[in-house]
């Protein structure tokens, strides 16, 4: 299939019979954007056709129902280059521990010139799937031997530079890794590219400011974890971080592993959310990512500070880590994401998807995220991970107004495919069921615009088989080099 843009690239109109906006499902959809890519009109059951009212003249016609797209809350670029080569049995028991220690080979490896061809295939992979932003969570940040590069800023620059050319939205947030357990237990050798000081981190947050902001990215923070983070660092970059940014937002991996969970208790008599609950000044700025063991207390505190929970279903399974309670969460108005984390799956439905049969399987009930005003499930969990990535990716002000497609924010949206044999002669809400629970991983997506602009067409992206080409390639001069 070649790409194909047929939509003029100054047209910013677009009318959808069906579109899913904050308020759930409209029909006669008309949207308007300005030349910033910031929507300025979202107007329902207008005439579609010329006439009298004649909105939709001129406007550009989607091709199936309109849905908003989601944000990425958490990515490892580098780990998109060794999916497929963790998945045998090497140990009596194979865990997360040994997961990343063939993780780290890999990262040790890399390059640049290799982490931005694989970063500029992800991403656009990511667009193709239904993402318009992602937060990079971004922790190899030093040459082959662990020093600085000579512009301290080189491997993130890599990361902008591939979400430029993608047209993806970014939120940028560089790595605080200090040690390798907690009570500052001294890093391991194979960690020498994620070390840095807390100066040396607002230094290269300095940095990175007029970077991103040229580019309308978000820079923020992301505290590695607790165990990589003493107190008293924690403390000073995020004090150091909003002093320059007040809003930015901070992204911590938190209690994702039992072990972890066990160090915690054993160091501090805390778990790790407790701990951080009484340590750190958690507000809706910030993400915890993962938060998988947590008990009903610490679900109740996590949700109450307003802080989202960055949950990245298909590497928690992959990586067995456990499951989120997602109904205990919501019965205390927790807000939450999807993150593709370390890429074994980059489909923003089939995230939805995995979340949803966690929940199935774990309370052998049909249903589980559907309710309320919405009882169809993925239109409720779009909604929610929608409106709960676009508050971590820092692009809407917590409490400020809805996510998605909404006046004043980014018009952000994907295309179902109508034609798509899921979806064709049902219903929009149906039909995103479909595109959800029955597309059997094909993607049932037409078109996704970012900004305004369009950036896949009838599901290509137009840089699609060099970026393949040029992944393949980076991919395979890591292999050789190992
Ligand atoms: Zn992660």
């Amino acid at each position: 299939m070649t790409a194909s843009h047929t939509t003029a690239p100054t047209a910013r109109t677009l009318f959808a019979a069906d579109a899913l906006l904050p308020t759930g499902w409209a029909r006669n959809v008309l949207l308007s954007w300005d030349e910033n890519g910031r929507l300025t009109e979202v107007l329902t059951d207008v005439d579609s056709q010329s006439g009298e009212a004649g909105e939709a003249e001129g406007a550009i016609r989607a091709a199936g129902p309109v849905i908003p797209g989601m944000p990425n809350l958490h990515s490892h670029a580098f780990q998109r280059a060794f999916g497929g080569l963790t998945e045998f049995r090497g140990q009596a028991q194979d865990s997360f521990w040994s997961w990343r220690k063939l993780m780290y080979g890999f990262a040790n490896r890399m390059t640049p010139e290799a982490l931005e061809a694989i970063a500029t295939w992800l991403y656009l992979e990511m667009l193709e799937a239904g993402y318009t932003s992602v937060c990079e969570f971004h922790y190899v940040h030093h040459d082959l031997g662990g020093k600085p590069y000579a512009d301290d800023a080189t491997l993130s620059l890599a990361l902008l530079r591939a979400a430029q050319k993608t047209g993806i939205a970014m939120t940028l947030l560089p790595v605080l890794y200090q040690t390798s357990g907690f009570g500052g237990k001294p890093p391991r050798e194979d960690q020498a590219r994620f070390i840095r000081s807390t100066d040396s981190m607002l230094s290269l947050l300095q940095r990175l400011a007029p970077a991103t902001h040229a580019q309308n990215a978000v820079l923020g923070l992301a505290p590695h974890s607790l165990r990589a983070v003493p107190p008293d660092s924690l403390q000073a970059a995020v004090a150091g971080l909003h002093a320059m940014l007040p809003q930015a937002p901070v992204h911590i991996h938190i209690a994702e592993q039992t072990q972890e969970v066990d160090d915690c208790l054993a160091w501090s008599g805390q778990r790790p959310v407790q701990w951080l609950m009484s340590h750190a000044p958690v507000d809706a700025r910030w993400c915890l990512i993962h938060a998988t063991h947590m008990t009903p207390e610490e679900y109740a505190s996590a949700a109450k500070s307003g802080a989202v929970a960055g949950i990245c279903p298909s590497t928690e399974a992959n990586l067995g880590d456990g499951i989120f309670d997602m109904p205990l969460w919501l019965q205390h108005g927790g807000r939450w994401g999807v993150g593709s984390d370390s890429h074994a799956t980059v489909n923003a439905a089939e995230e939805l998807l995995m979340l949803e049969y966690s929940q199935r399987l774990n309370l052998r009930q049909r249903n589980v995220l559907g309710g309320g005003m919405q009882p169809q499930v993925a239109t409720a969990m779009t909604l929610q991970a929608v409106a709960g990535g676009a508050q971590a990716s820092g692009r809407v002000t917590p409490g400020a107004g809805p996510a998605g497609l909404a006046v004043g924010l980014q018009a952000d949206f994907v295309v179902l495919d109508a034609e798509h044999v899921a979806l064709a002669g049902l219903p929009a809400d149906s039909a995103h069921a479909g595109h959800v629970f029955a597309s059997h991983r094909t993607s049932a997506i037409a078109d996704v615009w970012v900004n305004g602009r369009q950036r896949v067409s009838r599901g290509r992206h137009n840089s699609h088989e060099t970026a393949k080409h040029a992944f393949i390639q980076a991919r395979s001069r890591l292999l050789r080099s190992a």
